[in-house]
């Protein structure tokens, strides 16, 4: 099932329903640890769409897999110029799940793109790479997630963790699968501090949190390059 632009009802499954997949970007990094303490404290599994942008960090991949979180790829580098060329973006990414096979002992199928897929910092760089590489991974095999719910803890909420709280509580949805979008990179203190929390909403209100897995409903917003 691909879903785009968070259409809300999904009539394959009720099981799918009143889930939240909460995703972490950009790390490993300096709060990986503490956040990873807090989602094995209340038995909550997430996924990390990884980098290699924090080299003493990286080998928290393995702590992360160990503890039942799925491993996904983001980027190797983080730089926009991944949307070069196809085959640049694809370098890219085959170096990085190299690392995670390395700290897991499999390649992972699943990735996020660098500004998600509807992202157009890329036309900057190359016209219409980002279809061209969403054709070329799903052709090798490959399933990108994009999110229905934006934390903002990238963008302005940054260091408010009670706005990323809201954020995320009140965009979350029993009638559909919540894909929640976080980061885990140098500057998201107020991202832990805001996760106890978010949890035990969920946990209160009839939620349950999973890894992203492949029978997951594919959460995508419309590519824009
Ligand atoms: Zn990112």
């Amino acid at each position: 099932v691909i879903v785009y632009d968070g259409i809300i009802n999904n009539p394959i499954s009720p099981n799918r329903d009143k889930v939240v997949y909460l995703t972490f970007d950009d790390g490993p990094g300096r709060y990986t640890e503490e956040l990873l303490d807090i989602l094995k404290k209340y038995n909550v599994k997430a996924t990390f769409f990884v980098t290699n942008q924090f080299k003493a960090y990286v080998p928290l991949i393995k702590r992360e897999h160990d503890e039942g979180h799925s491993i996904a790829v983001h980027t190797l580098t983080h730089k926009w110029s991944v949307y070069d060329s196809v085959e640049t973006y694809i370098k890219d990414f085959n170096d990085m799940n190299n690392i995670v096979e390395q700290y897991t002992g499999s390649k992972t199928n699943l990735f996020r793109f660098p500004g998600g897929s509807s992202n157009t910092i890329s036309r900057g760089h190359s016209k219409g790479v980002v279809s061209a590489i969403a054709n070329e991974m799903t052709k090798r095999g490959y399933v990108y997630f994009d999110w229905n719910v934006d934390s903002n803890d990238a963008g302005s909420d940054i260091n408010n963790s009670s706005n990323i709280y809201y954020n995320v509580i009140n965009n979350v949805s029993h009638s559909r699968a919540n894909v929640v979008l976080m980061h885990d990179s140098a500057n998201h203190r107020a991202t832990v501090n805001a996760l106890s929390d978010i949890i035990r909403y969920g946990k209160n209100n009839g939620y349950t949190f999973k890894a992203i897995d492949d029978s997951t409903p594919i959460i995508r917003h419309r590519v824009n390059n």
